[in-house]
């Protein structure tokens, strides 16, 4: 992380051929409010989609539909086919072992969902303990509260710093003889912290406790090794990273998934069924039960595709040099109050800013600018941004607001964006 560079060009394409990359998503020539052109800045919210995504899926509709795993006819085989080059796919994405480790659900929260309930049912007992942090997605808190209600276990959570970084110094000192997992996000969809995440799993491989990462807000933005970070699950979602939605993937090392029960029963998920006794199919398909979104899978190969050429390590590049950016000219703006750390930070800003005409400055952020009018008004300036408490409600606590405005950046944003979003902060803050 931290890369610097010279506003790397990346929306124009070099030795692609013609056009550039914004001309790969026909929705951000839009203009919105029949006046101004669209600047989408909500994409850790959802990504865009381009072209080569959105054809792919509907000549699949048109061309190629049949029902998965099932049929011996000719459609439902090359159906079935494509859907497995999606997993092997996925699987060379994340750089996982086997495609066995690889199994499709819903999205991120699907996949979190499924290890507190499988690897809970599994390996949690009253009493027992799953270590979380206060920058968490709702996804990865109510789930362990779920089990809670059911089994009893105990959240511990590690708190953050006043910069927005992780205490890993009591994340050490939460380990006990009850802690059977550890939870945590990758990146932060609030405050944009990229969390040091070999450390946090080595740190629990001493304590032979297994590591969930939720991988929402880090798969879209920059490389990752499942088995360099040595995580035992990692989660995340299509439609972040230019893909469909109803589309996410949970990577499980196979010691793990074997061990844990399925999530869903129905079809697809079993050997063979009788009244008095059901086998469960091998790994992956145990946790797949019923028909799955194949043509969503596809839509996820080309997407993954679309990235891989363009190179993951060209996309974080870029991503930083323009969140860099973004700092520094937001900074410029007067009563600025931008959350998260500096250095180690990923495609996303979350701010508020002060209200002018009001001469102190107040820590309890009682005189800023409301978030949702700030993302209101900006709105009908024609920016796409994101207003509230990020379904992060406990950091918000922490941080003693309610909540925030949000830009987040995608690879076909641009610095000239940045400066309309500057621009019209600045107009929204003289109208206060
Ligand atoms: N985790 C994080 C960090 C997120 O940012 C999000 C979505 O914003 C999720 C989990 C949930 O993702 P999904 O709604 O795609 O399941």
């Amino acid at each position: 992380m931290g890369i610097e560079s010279e506003n790397i060009p990346l929306p124009f394409r070099q030795g692609q051929g013609e056009g550039t990359i914004r001309e790969d998503f026909p929705i951000l020539g839009k203009n919105i409010y029949k006046k101004y052109p669209l600047v989408y800045l909500d994409n850790a919210a959802t990504t865009q989609k381009p072209r080569c995504v959105v054809d792919a899926m509907t000549d699949e509709y048109y061309n190629e539909n049949a029902n998965v795993h099932r049929g011996v006819h000719f459609l439902s085989q090359q159906a079935t086919d494509l859907y497995e080059a999606s997993r092997e796919k996925v699987r060379e994405f994340l750089n996982a072992r086997s495609t066995r480790e690889i199994v499709f659900t819903r999205g991120t929260t699907e996949s979190i969902n499924l290890v507190a309930s499988c690897y809970g049912e599994a390996f949690m007992h009253e009493g027992d303990e799953v270590i979380v942090s206060e920058m968490e997605h709702h996804s990865n808190i109510v789930s362990w509260q779920l089990l809670q209600a059911r089994k009893g276990i105990r959240l511990r959570v590690i708190p953050i710093t006043d910069e927005g970084e992780l205490r890993l110094d009591v994340y050490e000192k939460l380990f006990s003889e009850k802690t059977r997992i550890v939870s945590i996000t990758h990146v932060s969809n609030v405050l944009g912290t990229v969390n040091p995440m070999k450390e946090i799993v080595r740190i629990a491989h001493e304590h032979n406790v297994p590591v969930l990462v939720d991988g929402a807000q880090s798969a879209p933005h920059f490389a990752v090794d499942v088995q360099d970070l040595d995580c035992d699950f990692f989660a995340f979602s299509g439609h972040k990273i230019y893909g469909p939605t109803g589309i996410g993937v949970l990577y499980g090392k196979e010691a793990w998934l074997d061990r844990i029960p399925p999530y869903m029963g129905g079809g697809e998920m079993i050997q063979n069924v009788s009244f008095e006794k059901t086998t469960f199919n091998e790994l992956p398909y145990k946790f797949e039960a019923g028909t799955p979104d194949y043509v969503a899978a596809t839509g996820l190969t080309k997407a993954l595709d679309y990235v891989l050429s363009i190179g993951m390590d060209t996309i974080e590049a870029y991503e930083q040099d323009l969140t860099q950016y973004a700092i520094r000219r937001l900074s410029e703006i007067e009563g600025m109050h931008i959350f998260g750390p500096r250095e180690t930070h990923d495609a996303v800003v979350s701010f508020l800013v002060h209200q002018p005409g009001i001469p102190e400055k107040d820590t309890a952020f009682k005189h800023y600018i409301h978030h949702l009018d700030m993302g209101t008004l900006l709105d009908r300036l024609g920016i796409a941004v994101r207003t509230g408490h990020h379904c992060a409600e406990p950091l918000m606590h922490r941080l003693g607001i309610e909540g925030t405005v949000r830009v987040s950046f995608a690879l076909y944003n641009t610095r000239e964006e940045v400066d309309t979003l500057v621009a019209a902060i600045d107009r929204v803050r003289k109208m206060f």
